[in-house]
C-alpha cells in the first residue's frame, strides 16, 4: 500500500483519521491536495502492511481507493503523480514549455572571471549562472575549488546579474552555507549515491540538481532521487551528464535516451548537461540540440570566457561566441517539438 487516494467529499477529520493510522504504524505521509482529489502517499516501508490492514484503510471514511506501487522508487514515479513537476526559481519554470538553460564555467575562479562569464551568458539568453565551488577532483593535487569564498562570488554575480545560482555540494558540512549562497544545489556524478549526504539535501528547502552517475542504471538513480524525496524535498531535477562505456572517442556517452524513458518512469523534470558528456567543445551544441528533441526540460553548459587558462573542464566549455551561435540554433529546434528557449 503506498498510494490512498480520498473521495471529493473527503473532509479535514477524513484526513487527519487516515493519517493518524499510518503514523501510528510508524509510517510517514505526503499530503497532496490536487483540484480534483487529495492523494496521501506513504512514506516508509509499506511491505509491513498486511492485506487486511490495507482492506481496513479501504473501508475508512472518505477513502476512494488504496494502491499499491510496484516500482521500488514510489515519490519519484509516475505512478505515484501523473502530471509532470514544475520548479520554480526565482520565477523561472524547469519543467514547463520554456527550457531554461544553466550556464557558466566548470568552477568558480576568481570573482572577474565569474562576473564576466556571468555577464555573457546572461546576454545570450541564459535562465541560471553555473559554477561550482566545492570541486570534486580526481587528483587531491589539482584545483579544489574557493569554497565559501567562491559562493560569495556568485551570490554577487546573481545580484548583478539577476541570473539564480546552481553550484555543488560535496559535504553535508557545508550545507548551511551552500543554502546561504545558492538557488539550486547540485549534487555530482560523483555523489550520486552518497546516500548521507542525500538525506541531507532532502531535509533542505532548495531545489537540487541529482546528476547522473559515472555508471548508474536508471532505477538507481531514481532510487536516490527518492531518498531526497523520503527526507520531504520533492523538488528534485534529474541530469544526464553521460555514463561510462567502452567508447573513448568522447568523454563519456551521452545517454540522451535515458530522457524519453524517464519522462516515462518519473514526473521529475529532466536536465541534460552535454558537456560533461562528450568532453570537447565541438560536441556540445550538436548534443545540445538532440537534448531538446529528446524532450529535456532544462540544459546545462559549461561556459568560459578563456577556456585555454580555465582551470577545471576547459576542453568542453564553450567560448561565448560559441554559446550565443548554440543558442540560436536550439530556438528552432526547440519550436519543432513544441517547446521555447
Ligand atoms: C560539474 O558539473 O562540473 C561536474 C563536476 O559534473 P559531474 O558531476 O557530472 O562530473
Ligand atoms: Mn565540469
Amino acid at each position: 500500500m503506498d498510494i490512498i487516494v480520498l473521495n471529493r467529499d473527503a473532509t479535514e477529520e477524513d484526513i487527519r483519521h487516515v493519517v493518524k493510522k499510518l503514523e501510528g504504524k510508524g509510517l510517514r505521509v505526503h499530503i497532496s491536495a490536487g483540484t480534483e482529489r487529495t492523494i496521501i502517499g506513504v512514506i516508509g516501508d509499506t511491505s509491513k502492511v498486511t492485506e487486511e490492514e490495507e482492506d481496513a484503510f479501504r473501508a475508512a471514511p472518505g477513502v476512494e481507493n488504496v494502491l499499491r506501487i510496484l516500482k521500488p522508487y514510489k515519490l519519484a514515479s509516475r505512478e505515484f503523480k501523473k502530471e509532470n513537476t514544475e520548479i520554480s526559481v526565482g520565477g523561472i519554470v524547469i519543467g514547463g514549455r520554456k527550457i531554461p538553460v544553466m550556464a557558466g564555467p566548470c568552477a568558480v575562479e576568481n570573482k572577474t572571471v565569474l562576473m564576466a562569464i556571468a555577464e555573457k551568458v546572461k546576454a545570450c539568453g541564459a535562465s541560471f549562472l553555473r559554477g561550482g565551488a566545492y570541486k570534486p577532483r580526481t587528483s587531491p593535487y589539482t584545483f579544489q575549488g574557493l569554497g565559501e569564498e567562491g559562493l560569495k562570488y556568485l551570490a554577487h554575480a546573481r545580484e548583478k546579474t539577476g541570473l539564480p545560482v546552481v553550484t555543488e555540494i560535496m559535504d553535508p558540512r557545508d550545507l548551511e552555507a551552500i543554502v546561504k549562497y545558492a538557488d539550486i544545489i547540485q549534487i555530482g556524478a560523483r555523489n550520486m549515491q552518497n546516500f548521507r549526504l542525500l538525506l541531507e539535501v532532502g531535509s533542505a528547502q532548495k531545489p537540487v540538481l541529482l546528476k547522473r552517475g559515472l555508471s548508474s542504471t536508471i532505477k538507481e538513480w531514481l532510487m536516490s532521487a527518492e531518498y531526497i524525496m523520503s527526507r520531504g524535498n520533492h523538488q528534485v531535477m534529474l541530469c544526464e551528464r553521460g555514463i561510462r562505456t567502452f567508447e573513448t572517442a568522447t568523454r563519456n556517452t551521452l545517454d540522451l535516451s535515458a530522457v524519453p524513458v524517464l519522462k516515462q518512469l518519473t514526473h521529475l523534470p529532466v536536465v541534460v548537461d552535454p558537456s560533461h558528456g562528450v568532453g570537447k567543445r565541438d560536441l556540445v551544441a550538436p548534443m545540445a540540440k538532440a537534448a531538446i528533441a529528446a524532450g529535456a526540460d532544462a540544459l546545462l553548459i559549461e561556459v568560459h570566457t578563456n577556456p585555454e587558462e580555465a582551470v577545471s573542464d576547459g576542453e568542453q566549455s564553450l567560448k561565448p561566441d560559441h554559446f550565443e551561435k548554440m543558442m540560436k540554433e536550439l530556438k528552432p529546434v526547440a519550436e519543432a517539438v513544441g517547446r521555447k528557449l
